[in-house]
């Protein structure tokens, strides 16, 4: 079994940057939404560069599940009681044309991406008030779908059903497309001056009249307030040999299942939690216990594990990085819908680089006024105040000869707090217990044998080394 993602196959390597440079537009981050950006800003002419921390797609869009759907679920019901109909329904018609936007592109450059057309089911097993509501606001704004009862697939009671939907394979696409704009990969940007609009990289520096910050979480803290207002929800997959669907499936629950066909088998996720806040693991086999629940014997050939940023409303930001700061953009948000969402946000940004009126700017800006939004806020900021204590208060009273083999624990060790790991042979290995972001005190994750930071979310290997963002340093 391969702890790597399915969608990992050959991609041409681009240089590190090593000396300063000068650009009109410089994206920050290789996922889907930057790399789009820089592919629609580049396609009117624009002089872009974009860097990329490691390779290009080898944070969360390479480990997605990869629907490029507009059923999804309970946020129309949510988008309606929050902010009314008309919201939820341009919330819809977004998600349409970035579905049909992708579509497009596989088609005008006739990539090879595994495209396929399929039903697309939200199903719900227990109360499915919400599911309901959110199908007649749907219905309301005009979208093809169909409320279905028993799903035998899946064992449940009811279910959401929208036909024309599509799969695809992320990695193909993104890589066929024509590279129009410069790409330095391994290139990580450390500051952000925002106002003089430089970005520090680990050797170089960038100067651009425009910078789009595409890291997925944002990294600039001192303008925006997003550590306030975003969170991390860490999902896990599993791909198996077996074709044990034919179509895309959803539980309608946050930790419930997804399914979806691909090439090599079927993709099974779930075990969704705020990133950090890890318990005792076991989520790749209650995975696996549900799929076989559900299916009878499976043969897992992949596992990993990735996180996506969620927002309080369930609507992405993209647009002005933050009031009063001319020429700095962010993107992020995706709440695990980032494949229709990142074409649509590129067209966005791409338009409000242009001085262009959009019809999506206002829904996705990132200075909307979120409505009832209080206890949420409430309850990230209590989270974020206890992961910072943690790390600062008390002494652990255990110690590094204390942490059992093969696992993770924080412990006092030669004097300081730090953040220790033991191999099976016995061996240790031992980092800063607080991560370097906001300083808040990292959770050992059992089943992916890394330190995630239950704050922001960002996440360390064993030796230190970044896994996500939003930090920009080592372990402290
Ligand atoms: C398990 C899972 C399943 C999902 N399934 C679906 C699905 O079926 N359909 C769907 O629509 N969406 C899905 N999503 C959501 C979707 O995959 C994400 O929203 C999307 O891939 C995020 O893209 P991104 O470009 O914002 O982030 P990323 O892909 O993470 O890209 C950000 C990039 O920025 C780089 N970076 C970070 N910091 C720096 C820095 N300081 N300097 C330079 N570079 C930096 C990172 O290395 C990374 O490559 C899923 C998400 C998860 C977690």
């Amino acid at each position: 079994m391969k702890e790597t993602s399915v969608w990992q196959g050959e991609r041409r390597e681009y240089p590190v940057l090593k000396e300063n440079i000068e650009r009109e537009i410089a994206v920050i981050g290789g996922g889907i939404a930057g790399f789009l950006t820089a592919f629609c800003l580049a396609e009117e002419g624009r002089q872009v560069v974009l860097i990329e921390a490691d390779r290009l797609f080898s944070g969360t869009t390479g480990k997605t599940t990869a629907k490029v759907t507009c059923n999804q679920g309970n946020v129309y019901a949510d988008l309606s009681r929050r902010y009314g109909k008309d919201v939820a329904a341009l919330y819809y018609r977004s998600q349409r044309d970035g579905m049909q936007k992708i579509a497009a592109l596989a088609e005008k450059y006739k990539i090879e991406c595994d495209w396929t057309e399929t039903d697309s089911y939200i199903f719900s097993s227990e109360a499915f008030e919400q599911l309901k509501e959110s199908f007649s606001v749907l219905r309301e704004a005009g979208a093809d779908c169909e409320w279905v009862g028993k799903v035998k697939e899946v064992r449940a009671k009811c279910a959401l059903k929208m036909g024309k939907q599509f799969l695809f394979d992320p990695l193909k696409f993104l890589t066929s497309l024509p590279v129009h704009f410069e790409i330095y990969e391994h290139t990580r940007a450390v500051k952000i001056d925002a106002a003089a609009k430089r970005i520090m990289t680990d050797r170089a520096c960038i100067s651009a009249k425009t910078i789009v910050v595409a890291t997925h979480y944002p990294i600039v803290n001192s303008h925006g307030w997003y550590f306030m207002k975003l969170r991390q929800s860490t999902s896990y997959t599993l791909a198996v040999k077996e074709r044990l669907v034919d179509a895309m499936y959803l539980d309608e629950k946050e930790d419930g299942l997804s399914l979806r066909p691909y090439a090599g088998g079927t993709l099974i996720g779930g075990e969704d939690h705020r990133t950090g806040r890890v318990g005792d693991g076991g989520h790749f086999q209650r995975l696996e216990e549900s799929a076989k629940r559900l299916f009878g014997e499976v043969t897992v050939t992949h596992r990993w594990c990735a996180e996506d940023v969620m927002t309080f409303d369930g609507l992405p930001m993209a647009g002005k990085y933050a009031h009063g700061l001319d020429g700095v953009y962010v993107v992020t948000g995706f709440q695990k819908w980032g494949m229709a969402n990142s074409a649509v946000c590129a067209d966005l940004l791409t338009d409000l680089v242009a001085g262009r009126k959009n019809d999506y700017a206002a829904l996705f800006s990132p200075q909307r006024k979120i409505y009832d939004s209080f206890g949420d806020f409430c309850s990230n900021a209590l989270v974020n105040v206890a992961g910072l204590f943690a790390g600062y208060l008390g002494i652990p009273l255990k110690t590094s000869a204390d942490v059992p083999l093969d696992e993770g624990m924080v412990v006092w060790h030669e004097g300081k707090r730090r953040a220790v790991y033991r191999d099976r042979d016995g061996k240790l290995y031992v980092i800063g217990s607080r991560c370097a972001h906001m300083g808040c005190e990292l959770q050992w994750n059992a089943d992916t044998h890394t330190w995630d930071c239950p704050c922001h979310g960002s996440r360390y290997d064993v030796y230190g080394n970044i896994l996500a963002e939003p930090t920009t340093k080592r372990d402290q």
